[in-house]
């Protein structure tokens, strides 16, 4: 019997590459790119990077997407349900890891761990010359969720044995959490002093956290972003972090990556992380797990594991 044909368009993480391998036939090359004979014959996408509409269609027997990462916005969901396509992504294995991440961002921001470690290895440590104090402390700060899903939520666990205040923002109040909810995030900028951001890329979300927001956090505030730099008006970011308007910033995602504007490289109250939240091998290892286990899931029994909102599965 013959393998069931599998296109992985663009990079993709050797071990889902390894996996397909043993179980179909793996085709590396972009949609757009096969004869009408091959493309008929692909019922499955694993993908890492973007997957439009017209790779969709140029598909006519595709049956499932399988895309690397929780955030699957580089995967045109909505196309893929009007022409009855599953989407699938990766969630929770990587909440740990990103959350572990957000709170080390969090504190070198505050404290500027990476400055000081720069510092000191420039040889600036000599007898009689100390690392100038930190302005900024974490203790007895209001930290604000833009986001309190999945990843948000392992966040905010993490930081409550730092005895901070914690509150949030997103479309529906959860009355599950002990933390104040704010119907808006110009009230939840207004409200706290340190703003994490961990929501999803939509056309709701573009730009939200604008100069008003970053305004209202204040000379003392700080913000982080390890959700997408869609979210973020980076004119804006730069401007109050060059101004004083915001005390520092912590980013992880940036709004054209792997472009970062060099008025942000230049700033020494941001740390800036090449989007690696949830970059460690056992995580990225988890993540392409699932990857192939929808695959998997789908073509054995019609059951994926993690369908995505818009292309609901019935169990
Ligand atoms: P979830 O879907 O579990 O949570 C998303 C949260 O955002 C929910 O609380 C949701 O609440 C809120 N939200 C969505 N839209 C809006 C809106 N318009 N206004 C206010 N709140 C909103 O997702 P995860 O926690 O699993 O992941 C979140 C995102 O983090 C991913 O989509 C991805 O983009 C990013 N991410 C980044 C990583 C990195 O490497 N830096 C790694 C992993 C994820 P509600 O629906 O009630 O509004």
């Amino acid at each position: 019997m013959s393998r069931t044909a599998v296109l992985v368009p663009g990079k993709m993480h050797e071990r889902v590459l390894a996996r397909l391998k043993d179980g179909f036939e793996v085709i590396e090359a972009d949609a757009g790119s096969l004869d009408a004979a091959t493309a008929s014959r692909i019922r499955g996408v694993a993908v890492s990077g973007t997957f439009a509409a017209a790779d969709i269609d140029a598909l006519p027997n595709l049956e499932l997407i399988s895309s690397f990462g929780v955030g699957y916005d580089n995967v045109d969901a909505r196309h893929a349900a009007t022409r009855g396509v599953v989407v699938t992504n990766t969630p929770d294995v990587l909440n740990d890891e990103v959350a572990d991440t957000a709170i080390g961002l969090l504190i070198n921001t505050i404290r500027e761990f990476p400055r000081a470690e720069n510092w000191l290895r420039a040889g600036n440590w000599k007898p009689g010359q100390n690392y100038p104090l930190s302005r900024f402390s974490l203790k007895g700060r209001h930290v604000g969720f833009y986001g309190l899903g999945r990843i948000g939520q392992e966040i905010a666990k993490r930081l409550e044995p730092f005895k901070v205040k914690i509150s949030y923002h997103t479309r529906t109040r959860n009355d599950a959490l002990p933390y104040d909810y704010y119907p808006t995030l110009e009230g939840l900028a207004d409200a706290v002093d340190t703003m994490i951001s961990i929501v999803p890329k939509t056309p709701q979300t573009h730009k939200t956290v604008n100069a008003g927001i970053l305004k209202a956090l204040g000379p003392d505030g700080v913000f982080v972003n390890v959700g997408r730099g869609w979210t973020v008006d980076e004119d804006a970011l730069v401007e109050a972090l060059s101004s004083g308007a915001l005390g520092a910033a912590g980013l992880d995602v940036f709004y054209d990556e792997p472009n970062v504007p060099s008025a942000l490289m230049a700033l020494p109250n941001a740390v800036l992380l090449p989007h690696l939240a949830s970059g460690s091998v056992p995580t990225r290892n988890a993540m392409a797990d699932l990857v192939v286990d929808n695959l998997v899931g789908w073509f054995d029994a019609r059951k994926p594991l993690t369908p995505v909102a818009e292309t609901p599965v019935k169990g």
